[in-house]
């Protein structure tokens, strides 16, 4: 007996939402970020609550910013008028260098290279220029953690990672060692969806944390007590209080970062703009204690770390001696 089978393919199209979704994917890998992920542009209701609670509790000390252009925060449509998509890019700034000078105070990882507000807003123009080059007149907004934008939310809507109990974004098999930058558009895409919380039993931020800055369930710091605060945004002495559990930290703090077991997968990032000034690594205690203007401005011309100017760096390391 002859056996007959046909098989019928459905013909395969993909659609023009697809179509640029995949086109925008992989231009963003071009440009160096890790991960794409997007979100629909829509008010962040449920964000806006615990954004609410936090700066009704004062955790967000004396950064006033924070409770500025609330509307604009939680709703992108009044940040690019009949937004749509909300494109969120990882970039991973985990560096392959480590501090080796003896007993130098330390440095947050991310502010070893080029200040990476520069370095992704130009990628972020980059994109948007692409766009409008490949798919036509669209509206849209970069943002890289400098206006009205909640980041980790957005980040997390769009499918990229869970907010873990150090409140800061971590992806599986990736961890939290990367910028976040959002460009918001008036285009239709494809939409990602949230994953899970991985953090499960673990609360190793939250004991290693040595100010106890992180709440004893997680999912909420209180920056007026987290070091990264209060070395680069407090703009007068640093508090008795910190005295003896600065843990050597000058600029930022990692150690939330440092415990955290999804920071394992963590690999070196490639972005040249990143890489630190010659002879940063290797400054010794003695060294970063003699800084001289001219050697900070050497050094941080570029770097995110003259936010804090010469005169806040020496605070800090005054404070790290135990004369603040
Ligand atoms: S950055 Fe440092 S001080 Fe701030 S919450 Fe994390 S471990 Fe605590
Ligand atoms: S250290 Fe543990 S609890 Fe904290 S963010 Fe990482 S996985 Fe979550």
């Amino acid at each position: 007996m002859e056996l007959c089978i046909s098989i019928h393919f459905k013909p395969f199209t993909i659609s023009i939402l697809q179509k640029n979704t995949r086109l925008i994917r992989a231009e963003a890998e071009r440009l160096g970020f890790s991960f794409t992920g997007i979100a629909r542009a829509q008010p962040l209701d449920e964000e806006a609550r615990q954004l609410e609670a936090w700066l009704n509790l004062g955790l967000h000390g004396k950064m006033q910013y924070m409770a500025n252009h609330f509307d604009l925060r939680t709703d992108p449509t009044k940040l690019v008028p009949g937004a749509k998509s909300v494109i969120v890019l990882m970039h991973n700034y985990f560096p392959k260098e480590k501090q080796t000078g003896p007993e130098a105070p330390r440095l947050a990882r991310y502010a070893y290279g080029e200040d990476y507000h520069f370095v992704l807003k130009r990628k972020l123009k980059d994109l948007l220029r692409f766009i409008r080059e490949q798919i036509g007149e669209v509206d849209g907004r970069c943002f890289v953690d400098s206006a009205p934008v909640m980041e980790r939310d957005w980040a997390r809507r769009a499918g990229l990672g869970w907010m873990g109990k150090n409140t800061l974004l971590i992806r599986p098999g990736a961890g939290s060692y990367f910028f976040l930058a959002e460009l918001i558009l008036d285009l239709e895409l494809e939409i990602d969806q949230p994953m899970p919380d991985h953090c499960g039993t673990c609360r190793r931020c939250i004991e290693a944390c040595p100010t106890e800055a992180i709440s004893p369930q997680g999912y909420l710091v209180d920056a007026s007590k987290c070091i990264s605060y209060v070395t680069i945004e407090l703009r007068e002495e640093i508090p008795q209080g910190f005295q003896g559990k600065m843990e050597g930290w000058v600029f930022g703090c990692d150690i939330c970062q440092e415990v955290c077991p999804w920071n394992r997968f963590a690999t070196p990032h490639s972005e040249p703009a990143f890489e630190p000034e010659p002879g940063l690594m290797e400054m010794d205690q003695r060294q970063w204690h003699e800084i001289t203007e001219g050697v900070f401005r050497r050094f941080f011309s570029k770097s995110a770390v003259k936010r804090t100017k010469y005169e806040g760096l020496k605070r800090n390391l005054r404070f790290l001696k135990g004369l603040g």
